[in-house]
């Protein structure tokens, strides 16, 4: 029986990893691919506070050691279920090893972008083709953007972006946008703002990086290209908690009901990083939920010895 069994090494399992050695609790973190989390592959971050530049390969690299530093034993494997309760502790089954038990489980697994499924899309990744607009905006200032989606996310990224950048194409592949009301019509008082209703985008184009697409009507079929520096693709993320769905309570999108105190709908379980229910999802906010629901575990966790 192990104190605490975190599941994923990202920037909100390793933060918490860092809390729970550094309070002295035993702590086992698990994960399924490599350490780091989606920031592994990100060329650059600029947002982190007080690390003015960083590659995220270096961020997460960094990250590990710290954690590892400490004493946190991470275990590379993907854990497959968790049952238990609060009264008997929990047990996780992973898909190689033996089973692990622990007093308290802090799931931080994420979630990944939804990708378009598209030729190049992953040769362009990091080269002109973003899912975050908060992450990657501030690369493209004075620049053409174009922006894929047309929920919330979509038109507050285009919104967004049309601060920083000269002109903001937004494709839909609807004729109406699936977002709030009052957003779309901010987005579209906005000057610098194209919208290109019923289409998607069928391909990439460009050598080293982007410089262009080329559209489909979902109309007619027609294709047309338009030149852009930046594409920012917002179609949704998908948060991977699968796996516990029996367990905790998810919304409808799939993401764990828990708030700021990252507390789950289980005793016991607690939530931290993109996975769970939140407006911002970025690194800063997942290293904070890394630390309250670290401390809320070791909390939980004395409180019931
Ligand atoms: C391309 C890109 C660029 C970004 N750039 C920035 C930026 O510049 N600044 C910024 O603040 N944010 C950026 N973000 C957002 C930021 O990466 C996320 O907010 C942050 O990584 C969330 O951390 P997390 O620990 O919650 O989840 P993740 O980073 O998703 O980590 C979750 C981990 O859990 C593991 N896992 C999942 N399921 C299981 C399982 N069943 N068993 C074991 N392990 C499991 C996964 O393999 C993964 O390693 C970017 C995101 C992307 C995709």
């Amino acid at each position: 029986m192990t104190d605490i069994a975190i599941i994923g090494a990202g920037t909100a399992g390793l933060t918490a990893a860092i809390y729970a050695r550094r309070a002295g609790v035993e702590t086992v973190v698990y994960e399924a691919e490599s350490y780091g989390g989606q920031i592994i592959n990100t060329p650059e971050i600029e947002n982190y506070p007080s690390v003015r530049n960083i590659s995220g390969y270096e961020f997460a690299t960094n990250l590990y050691e710290q954690a590892v530093s400490l004493g946190a034993k991470v275990e590379f494997d993907s854990i497959v279920s968790v049952e238990g309760d609060a009264a008997s502790g929990f047990t996780l089954r992973g898909e190689y090893e033996a089973e692990q038990k622990a007093r308290a489980v802090i799931i931080a697994t994420g979630a990944k972008n939804r990708h378009m499924g598209i030729p190049f899309e992953d040769k362009f990744t990091g080269r002109g083709v973003s899912y975050c607009a908060t992450c990657d905006g501030a690369f493209y200032k004075g620049k053409t953007a174009a922006v894929f989606g047309g929920g919330n996310t979509a038109v507050e990224d285009a919104i967004y972006l049309s601060a920083l950048c000269s002109k903001v194409y937004i494709i839909h592949r609807r004729d109406e946008f699936r977002a709030d009301a009052g957003l779309v019509s901010r987005l579209l008082s906005l000057q610098n703002i194209e919208p290109l209703m019923s289409y998607v985008v069928k391909g990439l184009e460009g050598q080293d990086r982007l410089s262009g697409l080329i559209l489909e009507s979902t109309k007619d079929g027609s294709e047309k290209s338009i030149d852009t520096d930046a594409l920012f693709v917002a179609i949704g993320q998908v948060p991977s908690n699968d796996v516990f769905k029996d367990l905790i309570a998810l919304d409808e999108s799939g993401y764990a009901l828990a708030g700021e105190d990252c507390f789950s709908t289980c005793e016991g379980i607690f939530i931290a990083g993109d996975n769970r229910t939140k407006k911002v999802r970025q690194l800063t906010t997942a290293a904070a939920d890394g630390a309250v629901a670290a401390l809320a575990a070791c909390d939980f966790i004395r409180s019931n010895s």
